[in-house]
């Protein structure tokens, strides 16, 4: 124990960090806000709270380190609880949803913002810390984005506080990290806060791209792992993938194909690391493989900047990732598989040249390098302003058009969708969350689909509305090429509903669920699998939200499917058109002449009133995913939109 605590201490000592130590402690000590930006693996996370500790800033209330992922909060506080060296759940301990190891007498506490949120409702001046820090701030979650702001006011809260003579506060220190260069930002946000640079360590790291685009890229990341395996020098590989899935079927394949390798060449090791996983076998990643082996680890943009992995020197890089937490298209979190961007590709990089000279295999053409963003654009800019301001609102902050926002939406944004909410009955008549608006909150998907599912559970239609919902989270389940768009267009008159695209697209997984989800079927039927795959991905992760919430996903309609209709209608109202005399169609909201999308089953088709998913505008006002209503069934859907728009 004497030596590996020796040990420890000697790794700390020699992190890039150390030498900076004094002067973070008195940066801290002098000033409000610091924000440090240091190199990922320079020692952030797990140091600057040992070092505030070390230096008497947890004598009065516990330094918080908040975390955008689970894994990474519970990984980084066991580390960290061993470089202390007290059990875990003692002096550091770590809280995230559904696993609080924390104490009362926990002095570093790591947690994930989420959980930072909910503790902020019990402790609105969050009394029971003396320093918070706010890690990853690059990522720029919604979260996050909330978290700046509201630490921002309850540290001027308790300065107002002192100033007024309250012996019993104590001042609130925030410490903004970022593994990224662009701090100026964060530092105007936090009153001009000083901005330290923490140099890390880099070697030299050489780019491969791929010539030719990859159409399968977790088929190419295996076929390149082997080749660096069998042609180069030693040092781990790091994969990154999407997910848990594909994780799980790359480990496969490594491990089927290991079986080939000549006896000459040493054993190749997959490691994955993913959220739900033991910690026993999540401390794989951290051991040296056994002399002669390579350790290929797995896994997903956790290892971009969150968790340090030792002793990589190459890097494999599918240029994908799944989309920051949110899909744009139902609101939903963490499912789209979507391009990284520039700023990623390079951390991601930067991970093969820690310890030594490394390699990174890009598996996508340097042309599309080129055509990646420079960086992700923030959630909050991303996501729909209604789903922020219900988490405003589950926060406790009454009126976010008051918010100091460290990226302010417009006023004019803020207003529609605080009435938007309104008509979706999720505020009251004094704009305070109602109890369906309590639960809206809770459901990671935007407010409208939150209100269908819940709608769906009145109905009895949940297994549907859940299904649709997940349908509809791909741009299309259909394929279409071009040189055989009648044989396609044929075989989607199968699944076609006269009731329109959301049964049809209900039609066509019953279908798909059928035949087991096997290709040749997809292929025959024009039906693209992948996004059929992400489908099925997003119904479990549904399935599973609801019933956290305590619904019941399997409950169904059977073949009453107007009812789907009639709940999809309760969040959607505000999508409808009306026929017009003219034969044109138009938009109950906004009075806009919207023509039916060639892509959907009523195309070209007359019904007295539509209802739609999205609209897009190209040449003129498209509407897609498009079903028939009877009109008389508008105003018992949404009251209170009507109701007032008669009056
Ligand atoms: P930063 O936050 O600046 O990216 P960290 O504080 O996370 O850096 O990491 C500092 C060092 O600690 C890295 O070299 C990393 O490999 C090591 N480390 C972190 N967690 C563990 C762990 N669970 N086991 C072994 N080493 C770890
Ligand atoms: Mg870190």
């Amino acid at each position: 124990i004497i030596a590996k605590a020796k040990d420890l201490k000697k790794h700390r000592e020699a992190l890039p960090i150390y030498t900076a130590r004094d002067i973070i402690i008195k940066e801290v000590k002098e000033n409000a806000c610091v924000v440090i930006v240091g190199e990922t693996g320079s020692g952030k996370t797990t140091q600057i709270p040992q070092y505030l500790l070390e230096a008497g800033l947890a004598a009065h209330g516990t330094i918080s380190v908040t975390q955008p992922r689970r894994v990474a909060a519970i990984n980084l506080a066991k580390r960290v609880a061993e470089e202390v060296g007290t059990p875990i759940g003692q002096k550091v301990g770590y809280s995230i949803r559904f696993d609080d190891t924390s104490s009362k007498d926990s002095l570093i506490k790591y947690m994930t913002d989420g959980i930072m949120l909910r503790e902020l409702l019990s402790d609105r001046l969050l009394l029971r810390y003396s320093v918070i820090i706010l890690d990853e701030a690059h990522e720029r979650t919604l979260r996050t984005d909330i978290l700046f702001g509201m630490v921002k006011s309850i540290q001027k809260k308790r300065a107002d506080m002192i100033q007024a003579g309250r012996r019993d506060i104590q001042p609130l220190k925030i410490v903004i990290m970022s593994a990224t260069l662009d701090a100026e930002k964060f530092s105007e946000y936090f009153y001009n806060a000083k901005i330290m640079y923490i140099s890390g360590r880099m070697f030299p790291v050489k780019i491969l791209n791929t010539v030719e685009p990859q159409s399968d890229y977790v088929d190419s990341a295996l076929v390149t792992a082997f080749q660096i395996h069998q042609d180069e020098a030693p040092g781990d590989i790091l994969i990154f993938l999407t997910g848990q899935e594909e994780i799980e079927s790359l480990e496969k394949l490594i491990e089927e194909y290991a079986v080939d390798l000549p006896p000459t060449v040493g054993k190749l090791i997959p490691c994955p690391i993913f959220a739900a996983q033991d910690s026993a076998t999540q401390q794989k990643i951290f051991e040296p493989a056994p002399h002669g082996t390579r350790k290929v680890i797995l896994a997903t943009n956790i290892a971009e900047t969150s968790i340090t992995i030792p002793n990589i020197r190459y890097v494999v890089d599918t240029g994908c990732h799944k989309s920051r937490g949110y899909n744009a298209k139902i609101g939903i979190e963490s499912l789209l598989v979507e391009p990284i961007s520039k700023s990623s590709a390079r951390q991601r990089m930067g991970r093969a040249g820690r310890e030594a000279p490394g390699l990174c295999f890009r598996l996508y053409t340097e042309d599309s390098f080129d055509q990646l963003d420079e960086d992700s654009i923030p959630e909050i800019k991303r996501c729909n302003l209604e789903s922020a301001i219900l988490s405003l609102k589950a926060t406790g902050i009454e009126d976010p058009t008051k918010f100091d926002f460290m990226d302010r939406p417009s006023k004019s944004g803020l207003l529609k969708s605080l009435e938007h909410l309104y008509a979706l009955e999720a505020l009251d008549d004094t704009g305070a969350l109602t109890e369906i608006g309590k639960k809206m909150a809770a459901f990671p998907v935007d407010p409208p689909y939150a209100k269908v599912l819940l709608q769906s559970e009145k109905m009895e239609c949940t297994k549907e509305a859940i299904e649709i919902i997940s349908l509809l989270s791909v741009d299309t389940i259909f394929s279409a090429p071009s040189s055989k768009r009648e044989e396609a267009n044929e075989a989607r008159q199968k699944f076609m509903s006269l009731d329109g695209d959301h049964l049809t697209l209900l039609n066509t997984l019953r279908a798909y669920e059928s035949v087991k989800g096997d290709r040749d079927w997809c292929r025959e039927n024009f039906i693209n699998s992948r996004h059929m795959r992400h489908v099925m991905d997003v119904r479990k992760q549904l399935i599973e939200f609801c019933e956290r919430a305590g619904m019941d996903p399997r409950k169904s309609c059977g073949h009453d499917l107007e009812i789907v209709l009639k709940c999809f209608l309760a969040g959607f109202f505000q999508n409808t058109a009306l026929l017009q005399p003219d034969s044109t169609y138009k938009s109950i909201l906004g009075g806009l002449t919207v023509s039916i999308h060639p892509s959907s089953t009523l195309f070209g088709k007359k019904r007295e009133a539509i209802m739609y998913n999205e609209l897009v505008f190209t040449t003129k006002h498209y509407i897609r995913g498009v079903s028939a209503l009877e009109s008389a069934w508008l105003s018992q859907a949404a009251p209170k939109y009507f109701g007032n728009r008669h009056a």
